[in-house]
């Protein structure tokens, strides 16, 4: 019998894969905007997982920049913070991607130097 984890003969292995750089508003999913934006008491473009994926997926730096300024709009709190580093570091860790970097963020207001997400 063979090792299923083997891999067969003239096929590549599967390449490792990590991170180098990330920010943290950029792995926000829809799910997580949407819950955030509802605790801040904030309106998105659209109400909808489905309509927020459509927002990210973005064909135009002004798109882009509307999807990054919405984004981090969102982030208010300390918690919010904590929240989308634990979802990103669950992710990654499930795909067996250890995180490489820290990773990096600029809150937008609500948070000072020496803030620390629990
Ligand atoms: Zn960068």
């Amino acid at each position: 019998m063979s090792d299923p984890a083997a891999v067969p003969p003239g096929a590549r292995p599967a390449t490792p894969k990590f991170e180098l750089h990330v920010h943290l508003e950029g792995t926000v999913e829809p799910v997580t905007l949407l819950g955030l934006a509802r605790r801040n008491g904030l309106r998105l473009p659209a109400d909808t997982v489905a309509g927020l994926e459509k927002m990210y997926r973005f064909t135009s730096l002004d798109q882009f920049i509307n999807a990054w300024i919405q984004t981090t709009n969102c982030l208010r709190t300390a918690e919010d913070f904590r929240q989308i580093t634990v979802e990103y570091i669950g992710r990654v860790v499930a795909l067996g991607w250890p995180p490489m970097s820290r990773p990096s963020s600029r809150p937008q207001s609500g948070l000072k130097d020496g803030d620390r997400a629990r």
